[in-house]
């Protein structure tokens, strides 16, 4: 039986919003929440803003979900990824992004997301490979080999990332090895660069060749595969610095030209996608161009926190994320 896409939408990207709630570090220095989701899709901040500040930004914002702080990540699965990320089995290219600033749960959102679709497509389940984008050079997650990968262009296949590990996945066992050797790999890339995490994109990817798709008994392409990318991405306050440019830029802060472009692309995407889409722009972009433009569909997942001190930050997601609408 084939499976529906997300039902009676026309557009691709499928946009939702996490609230998560205060940490212990806020609590302890009284921080309070003043953001807060009154309904399935509309997230208000609710603090008193000055008569400029109600003139300068919206006190409501709607997606095509949102949720609270107290959804669990199971929740926000089945309501903001799954129909995105169960396409791949029908031999659509999906993407999943969690985009915020760092410590408002984009891994912890990503990583939950990512295991619970391999659960659900266990039995599609091919092939396996993990890479890391710093600083616009491309790594191998599931190789010691620290060695920056290339980008080549395959006449059919478009951008390939040159010798990637592809590993054949065996079970459930193995994908759980998998994601260690890549948090191993990528732990080793931290003790050389501070704060790495924050500035690095990573991308989890499952292919399902077509020869699996047997139950699509009148697909007769033999050689077509589909990707499915789970992608935890660098802090959005690197996008958000290089904006404000001067005298941050000064102090060091790198511009990170993955995270601009994707929201470049985002942003045309949306807009339908007339006139020049700048995928070449970037490594992350070229990567993920057959996963993102075309019939591909993309859920873009924004995790924020409801504090008062994260207020500009969070505003500046709640913006990317109406643009990507
Ligand atoms: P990021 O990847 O955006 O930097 P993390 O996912 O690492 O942020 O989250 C930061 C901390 O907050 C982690 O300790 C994580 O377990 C916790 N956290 C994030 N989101 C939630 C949530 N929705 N519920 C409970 N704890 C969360
Ligand atoms: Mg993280």
């Amino acid at each position: 039986e084939l499976m529906q896409g997300p039902s009676g939408r026309e557009e691709n990207i499928f946009v939702s919003v996490r609230l998560r709630p205060l940490n212990e570090k806020e609590i302890v220095r009284n921080d309070v929440s003043e953001w807060e989701c009154i309904n399935d899709d509309t997230v208000i901040y609710r603090n008193n803003l000055t008569v400029s500040e109600r003139s300068m930004y919206p006190t409501a914002y709607t997606f095509d979900r949102v949720f609270r702080s107290d959804c669990s990540t199971r929740q926000v699965y089945e309501e903001g990824a799954k129909e995105v990320a169960l396409l791949v089995v029908s031999g659509i290219n999906a993407s999943i992004f969690a985009y915020g600033q760092t410590s408002s749960g984009k891994t912890y959102t990503m990583s939950g997301i990512t295991d619970y679709t391999v659960a659900d497509i266990y039995d599609y389940m091919e092939k396996f490979s993990a890479m890391e984008i710093y600083n616009e050079s491309v790594r191998d997650l599931l190789s010691a080999d620290n060695t920056p990968l290339r980008l080549l262009d395959d006449p059919e296949r478009g951008t390939i990332v040159e010798k990637l590990t592809e590993a054949t996945l065996k079970d459930w066992n193995h994908f759980k090895e998998l994601l260690s050797v890549c948090e191993t790999q990528r732990q080793i890339g931290e003790t050389f660069l501070n704060e790495a995490s924050s500035r690095s994109h990573q991308i989890l990817r499952l292919t399902i060749e077509s020869s699996a798709r047997e139950f699509l008994r009148n697909d007769k392409s033999s050689s077509l595969s589909a990707t499915v990318n789970f992608v935890d991405l660098a802090g959005s306050e690197r996008a958000s610095q290089s904006l404000s440019a001067g005298a941050r830029l000064k102090e060091g802060c790198h511009i990170n030209r993955s995270l601009l472009t994707l929201g470049t692309v985002i942003r045309k995407l949306s807009k339908g996608r007339n006139g020049h889409v700048p995928f070449r722009d970037s490594k992350l972009t070229r990567i993920l161009q057959s996963s993102l433009g075309g019939n591909a569909r993309t859920a873009i997942i924004c995790t924020m926190s409801p504090a008062r001190s994260h207020v500009e930050q969070s505003r500046n997601t709640l913006l990317f994320a109406s643009c990507a609408k």
